[in-house]
């Protein structure tokens, strides 16, 4: 039996495309010409050539699913933080500094080199004042330039307590009052999901998990499993917990189908019955995953730039092959970023190249974006009122902020 919260289970029902894509339209104000169109009036699609197709309107407020706060703050920010705290890095040059903790041409591209760039991040986010800075720059930011307008921040606050020395709830509270500092200055309804690590012994994760379940009416809104492959991790041994944070409200995803064996994709469904999963590019292989998928309205979180830059996926081509067949089975998915300032990509960048390339239709990414907001775990994500002006361009807002 898949259990499920009643209002989560409410929003899956009846959850076919082209009925939620209208009823998102519906929702952000589409006159029933601008959803014939597939176009609001102020946008004529006279600004492209014919053949280039149209950007996603940035009108369109956008669901951040699956951001880990490590990767989420820019290096100017990061920079300040480690030096108003007086955190010894390993070079006193800023350009070096940026080079470390974001993706590079000049470095060999692989999951472990991906997952050695949040040492420092997860360092230097490794105190009360800075996770509450961090989160807080993260949500505002990402409405600012990006009109994300529900941002699900997730990380593991034993990896910002520097080792037991800082107290986890105060590491916590800080990340509350970041979210609640960002509401208060925007219309956003952001979340944080607490990651647990493949790597971590059981005892650790429990602990992570009893967090979730106290702050769960502050904000914290689900579990993840994240982590580098680990021989000592067995899937198996997570039943139980997760069966416990599900029954506590708290929404369950899984980082699965991306560096790890295809074949634990079905198991993570079969024993963990999460309400998402993280990645999950690899079910593309697995004809018996991807119907488990489908019939249980699990939703996939892909981060496409990611996979590229950890080659879990090794080119566009292939991509285009994965969205093909999840579309032929029916699955569920969301475009997400993964790390917007690590992996210098936004989700507008991502659904702008997928629709470049033709992987992904007009059509196809307002449903991706409809998708992530009826898939959120932070309730009423659909309330938020729309901005009066259209928002400035993002080039215009960064020369702003610079
Ligand atoms: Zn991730």
């Amino acid at each position: 039996m898949v259990l499920m919260s009643a209002w989560r289970k409410e929003r899956l029902r009846g959850w076919d495309g082209p009925g939620l894509l209208a009823r998102s339209r519906a929702t952000f104000g589409w006159s029933c010409d601008e959803v014939r169109l597939g176009r609001p009036p102020d946008d004529p699609g006279l600004g492209y050539p014919a053949r280039m197709p149209r950007p996603l309107s940035r009108k369109i407020p956008l669901a951040e699913l699956h951001c880990h706060l490590g990767g989420a703050v820019t290096p100017a920010i990061m920079w300040g933080i480690a030096h108003s705290q007086g955190i010894k890095l390993p070079t006193k040059d800023y350009w070096e500094f940026r080079d470390m903790i974001t993706v590079s041409p000049r470095r060999n591209r692989s999951f472990d080199g991906y997952l050695q760039l949040f040492h420092w991040t997860e360092l230097i986010q490794s105190s009360p004042l800075a996770v509450e800075r961090s989160v807080y720059e993260v949500v505002g930011g990402a409405y600012r330039k990006n009109n994300v307008t529900t941002m699900e921040l997730r990380f593991n606050p034993m990896k910002r307590n520097r080792g037991g020395e800082q107290d986890l709830d105060h590491i916590i509270a800080a990340a509350v009052r970041g979210m609640d500092k960002a509401s208060l200055e925007y219309p956003v309804k952001p979340g944080l999901i607490f990651c647990l690590d493949r790597a971590f012994p059981f005892e650790l994760n429990e602990i992570i998990v009893e967090k979730a379940i106290a702050w769960h009416d502050r904000g914290v809104v689900g579990v993840d499993i994240a982590g580098p492959e680990a021989t000592t991790f067995r899937v198996a041994d997570y039943r139980r917990l997760f069966r416990r944070a599900r029954q506590f409200g708290l929404g369950l995803t899984v980082h699965t189908g991306e560096s790890g064996p295809v074949e634990e994709v079905a198991r993570v469904v079969e024993l963990l019955e999460p309400d998402r999963i993280g990645h999950g590019v690899k079910a593309a292989y697995d004809p018996r995953a991807m119907a488990m998928i489908r019939d249980r309205g699990i939703v996939l979180e892909i981060c496409p730039t990611s996979n590229l830059n950890t080659r879990v996926v090794s080119g566009w081509d292939e991509f285009r092959w994965i969205f093909d067949t999840f579309r032929r089975n029916e699955v569920r998915f969301t475009i997400n970023t993964d790390g917007p300032e690590m992996l210098k990509t936004y989700i507008r960048d991502e659904l702008a190249q997928l629709g470049r390339l033709g992987i992904l239709s007009v059509a196809d990414q307002e449903l991706a974006a409809a998708t992530a907001l009826a898939a959120s775990f932070v309730p009423n994500v659909s309330d938020v009122p729309a901005p009066r002006l259209q928002p400035a361009s993002r080039v215009a807002v960064e020369r702003e902020e610079a």
